[in-house]
């Protein structure tokens, strides 16, 4: 019946789902169709990849297909499906912190039932400011707290309690990840906004939280071989370069760079080859013409070299001095002062 067919096109709800969409590309965000009244995405899963259309190349998921594109837009929110709208974290360059509610109190997190609750005691332990930023309420009393990622920082997912985590009942999207934004709805009730206002860049004491230990590396069993001289430049070489590239690094990159370097040094203090008091007293030499520009301060600074000598330390690595080729005195296995 065209009658009916006219009225679903003009559906004022998924009109009003567009517009949310259209909104939230507008914004800077990348969204994509999930099936109305829930959370999933609306694209056919791997599994049941056809390798057709979109996929004819290769399978393309919510992360691939998420736009701005206002155009594609309109196509997805045009026919009768209230679809809500996915916003992807990746791609969006978004770290939304997901908290969550629980009904049994958390015994280490003073008896917290809530991801909030969580989340403030973390910025009191680690003198941590929690910035005003836009955030979301979801239908089920949880809450998505948008921050922006830092340059030059890969964040994925986290889950509450597990792995690499914040904490209980909090989650983090990101890479890997998405939220259903405001304006969306489910049977429970709707995403709304709670605070208003531009999303803020992800607190770099948060983001040193959230950044994964380096992959300990392959590291060759009978260690490297050096002459004991040479040792002792090969490691003072080893701290320069390091010291060098966190004076050096620009503003989006300290953080990181100072968390690598802590990483390197505290290998070499698990190794035996450096002192850990001297390792962080030349990192947090290095770090100083960055305190107090642009927010970073000494505390976030320690914290780094903390959490980083403190991972590095787990993969020790240790530099052979036996095969001296200019001394007698280089004894089996002799570490140079
Ligand atoms: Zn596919």
């Amino acid at each position: 019946m065209p009658r009916t067919r006219r009225r679903r096109r003009h559906d004022p709800e998924v009109a009003r789902l567009r517009q949310v969409a259209l909104d939230a590309a507008a914004a800077g965000l990348y969204v994509f169709p999930v099936k109305a009244q829930s959370k999933i995405p609306a694209f056919h899963g791997e599994t049941r990849c056809r390798r057709a259309g979109v996929c004819a190349d290769g399978h393309q998921g919510w992360e691939q297909r998420a736009t701005r594109d206002s155009a594609q837009i309109r196509r997805w929110w045009s026919g009768e499906t209230r679809f809500n709208v996915g916003v992807a974290c990746g791609p969006s360059g978004l770290v939304v912190i997901d908290l969550d509610t629980s009904s049994e109190p958390l015994p280490d997190w003073d008896g917290a039932t809530t991801g909030r609750e969580v989340l403030d005691q973390l910025a009191a332990r680690h003198g941590g400011q929690l910035p005003e930023t836009y955030s979301v309420r979801t239908p089920t009393d949880g809450e998505h707290i948008y921050f922006r990622m830092p340059a030059g920082v890969e964040l994925r997912n986290t889950q509450g309690g597990h792995g690499h985590s914040l904490g209980p009942l909090v989650d983090t999207r990101a890479i890997g990840g998405f939220v259903v934004g405001a304006g969306s709805v489910r049977a429970e009730g709707a995403y709304f906004v709670a605070e208003h206002g531009r999303i803020a860049e992800l607190p770099a004491w948060l983001a040193t939280l959230l950044t994964p230990p380096p992959a300990p590396q392959p590291t060759n069993p009978t260690s490297l071989r050096l002459p004991t001289k040479r040792a002792n430049a090969y490691i003072a070489a080893i701290l320069a370069d390091e010291s060098h590239k966190v004076t050096a690094a620009a503003k989006g990159q300290r953080q990181i760079t100072l968390l690598t370097a802590a990483r390197v040094f505290g290998q070499l203090v698990g190794g035996g080859e450096l002192d850990a008091d001297n390792a962080r007293a030349v990192l947090l030499e290095a770090a100083t013409v960055h305190i107090g520009v642009d927010d970073f301060t000494r505390a976030e600074a320690e914290l780094t070299v903390t959490r980083g000598m403190r991972f590095g330390m787990q993969a020790p690595r240790t530099i052979d001095h036996r095969h001296s080729t200019t001394s007698g005195d280089a004894a089996a296995g002799e570490k140079t002062p």
